[in-house]
């Protein structure tokens, strides 16, 4: 049969009705332990629930046929996924990461995987030629994070990908910001892609989650797979289950987020009050011909530096009124946050610049929204 389409294949991939009662939606296993056949086999497939479960197996088969992959691992949240294969390096080894990423991953880089041995090296990835010059033949893994939190870089996957294979290394992309079908990584060349279930997939800011997405051949997720059972950083049934539940209306929550996103890029980079606005949409985006060549759309986050500096864009995020100020994103209501005073001290983020998740709110309502907190 020909492979189905997104849309078809959120719904119904991994998913059965059940054979005992015919129910249509996926019963919620909460057993922990699961019962031995008299020969002492597991002919059901389960034995205990943080080695697999139900729930759990559901979702994995999800996100591999969503991601176009061979195998995942779900875990308990997106840094226990990202924490599992940062885990899966040795001493010695070599990583190469963005300097902008997501500022969790970067303190667990510096303050957990630094100490044990690993040897790192920070690069801008959205310069193809600085990653040729800094990869080794130590290199083992390559992170990437595209558009970057928070100020929405693009990096070439597939330029990115050959050249770290040449080196031997594995390259791993938190593909948090462009859930399926935005952003093909496995197909443009990552061997592993990552979620932050928390966001888009669950899709309604109320599961914390993980996932790890392995495409064919990768020796590495054997390690992951490890880590997943043994560490037990496990989502719950529950948290599987709502994740699961979420990632059926995927594809036209982020289309919709997306296409609003745009409008408001659009508008913000028309405002007077607005320095800059950070959306590969954008034709004047430093990586627009790439986020064209490898995304479906452009996403639906965006940042934007307000003229008037750090002062100026805690004020217009006090004046929002639909808009809600807090951290996170991914989730069906509209967030507004001001990066730099979350992320901290060592930030290299602008102190003027406000990022948004766009929700599925009506976009007239945003903008007026915005308009008015923008021109107070
Ligand atoms: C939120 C986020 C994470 C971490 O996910 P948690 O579920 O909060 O642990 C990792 N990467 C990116 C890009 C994120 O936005």
């Amino acid at each position: 049969m020909k492979k189905m389409r997104f849309e078809t294949l959120a719904i119904h991939a991994g998913s059965e009705v059940d054979s005992d009662t015919g129910a249509i939606v996926t019963p919620i296993h909460l057993s922990t332990t699961f019962e031995r056949d008299p020969s002492g086999e597991y002919s059901r497939g389960f034995s205990y629930s943080r080695s697999d479960n139900p729930n759990r197996r559901s979702l994995e088969l999800l996100m591999t046929e969503l991601e176009g992959g061979e195998d995942a691992a779900a875990f308990g949240s997106g840094s226990a996924a990202a924490a599992a294969v940062l885990r899966s390096l040795r001493p010695g080894d070599h990583a190469l990461v963005p300097d902008m990423m997501y500022h969790g991953i970067r303190s667990f880089l510096q303050q957990a995987v630094v100490p044990w041995g690993v040897e790192l090296t920070s690069v801008d990835m959205t310069n193809t030629h600085a990653v040729a010059d800094k990869v080794r033949s130590t290199t083992r893994l390559v992170w990437l994070e595209t558009p970057s939190n928070p100020s929405l870089g693009i990096t070439d996957i597939r330029a990115v990908a050959d050249i770290a294979h040449d080196a031997g290394a594995v390259v791993a992309c938190d593909n948090t910001w462009t859930p399926p079908p935005l952003q093909p990584a496995l197909t443009l060349g990552a061997d592993l892609a990552i979620h932050a279930s928390t966001k888009y997939l669950a899709g309604h800011g109320d599961v914390m989650g993980g996932i790890v997405i392995a495409r064919k051949g990768v020796d590495l997720f054997e390690k992951i797979r490890f880590l997943q059972v043994n560490e037990g950083a496990v989502p719950s049934p529950f948290d599987c289950w709502l994740t699961v539940r979420g990632i059926k209306t995927l594809p036209y929550r982020v289309r919709a987020q997306q296409d609003s996103a745009k409008l408001i890029a659009l508008f913000l980079d028309d405002h007077a009050c607005v320095e800059r606005v950070n959306y590969p949409g954008l034709e004047g985006h430093p990586g627009h011909e790439v986020a064209r060549r490898q995304m479906m759309g452009f996403g639906p986050m965006l940042s934007f530096e307000v003229l008037g500096g750090r002062e100026e864009a805690m004020r217009v995020a006090a004046n929002v009124e639909l808009v809600t100020r807090a951290t996170s994103l991914g989730g069906i209501e509209t967030l507004i946050e001001h990066r730099a005073s979350i992320e901290g001290v060592n930030s290299p983020t602008p102190d003027n610049l406000l990022r948004l998740s766009v929700g599925l709110e009506h976009h007239d309502d945003l903008l007026a929204d915005l308009q008015k907190a923008l021109r107070k």
